[in-house]
């Protein structure tokens, strides 16, 4: 099949359903407006009405609903299809990119909530930094006993994920943050350091926005001085990941300022690792990957 022709096969799809006769499982009520005013720091609506950023939520299914359309109710077979098919071309990853909502009337407790959703478009092949593939886009209606209320567009992208086999794989990235970012930053020029609280002096690792002392949210740092030993440890033989070759020890290493970090032992067969064993703060740089703080065993 060429590209061309799956794109034509896709668009056939623009217009089905991608879901049916969603009801939502409560109607519009003031205990479920309460609680997601306080959970988003939302001030709640002085004439009793549901915040109009709450409209997905009237129609969500809970964790044991079925298949998620970006919003809960009935798949229909017609999304079903369309996701097949593009596994099938090789667009077996998915993420979900963005979503827009349009607000037409008020909630107010009481309104009966139904929906339904349909296919709104399929992109052609866009090439992005994921890999290449669709983005899919579904447009729900929202109806209040009835009358259409809101609607809500959700995109995801189905792709193949970049990279060909026979590329080597590569290790997960870090998880960098506002909070962390300094951290990974000292680790890039190989330095481990360690957050000290500017009022108690209380050492933490991984690093936190605040203090559990004190409360404080003034910090420095102090570089680790390298030294340290095997608090804890694991060999890990499943699950199996392309970029790394078990079996291998992970260990918990207590840093000799006495804050705690988990690393790679290597220098030592895993099956020699012990609790108590000395250690020494060495960082891996492999090709093209970020660097890693790794222990060295003293043997
Ligand atoms: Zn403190």
């Amino acid at each position: 099949m060429t590209t061309d022709g799956l794109y034509e096969r896709l668009v056939a799809y623009v217009g089905c359903p991608a879901a049916v006769a969603g009801e939502g499982r409560d109607p519009v009520n003031t205990p479920m407006i309460r609680h997601w005013c306080e959970a988003m720091g939302h001030p709640v609506p002085p004439d009793g009405t549901a915040p109009a950023p709450m409209l997905q939520v009237w129609t969500m299914r809970g964790l044991s609903g079925p298949g998620d359309t970006g919003g809960g109710g009935s798949r229909a077979g017609a999304y079903d299809e369309l996701l097949t098919l593009l596994d099938e071309a090789g667009c077996t990853a998915v993420v979900a990119t963005d979503c827009e909502q349009e607000y037409l009337r008020p909630l107010r407790p009481g309104d009966r909530i139904t929906f339904d959703a349909v296919i709104e478009s399929v992109s052609p092949r866009k090439a992005t930094r994921l890999g290449s593939g669709y983005f899919v886009t579904t447009r729900m209606d929202l109806r209040a006993d009835g009358e259409l209320a809101g609607r809500h567009r959700f995109r995801i992208l189905k792709y193949a994920p970049a990279g060909t086999p026979g590329d080597r794989p590569r290790r997960p990235r870090p998880v960098v943050n506002r909070d962390n970012a300094g951290y990974w930053e000292g680790v890039e020029r190989h330095e481990l350091l360690i957050q000290r609280c500017s009022s108690c002096g209380t050492l933490r690792l991984p690093w936190l926005p605040g203090c559990n002392s004190c409360g404080s949210g003034a910090w420095d740092t102090l570089p680790a001085c390298g030294r340290g030993t095997v608090f804890s440890h694991v060999v890990v033989h499943h699950p199996p990941f392309p970029a790394f070759d078990p079996p291998y020890a992970v260990a918990l290493v207590e840093l000799a300022e006495g804050v705690r970090v988990l690393g790679g032992v290597v220098g030592v067969p895993y099956e020699k690792v012990r609790i108590g064993m000395p250690v020494t703060l060495e960082f891996r740089h492999a090709d093209g990957e970020p660097a890693v703080p790794v222990f060295r065993a003293e043997v």
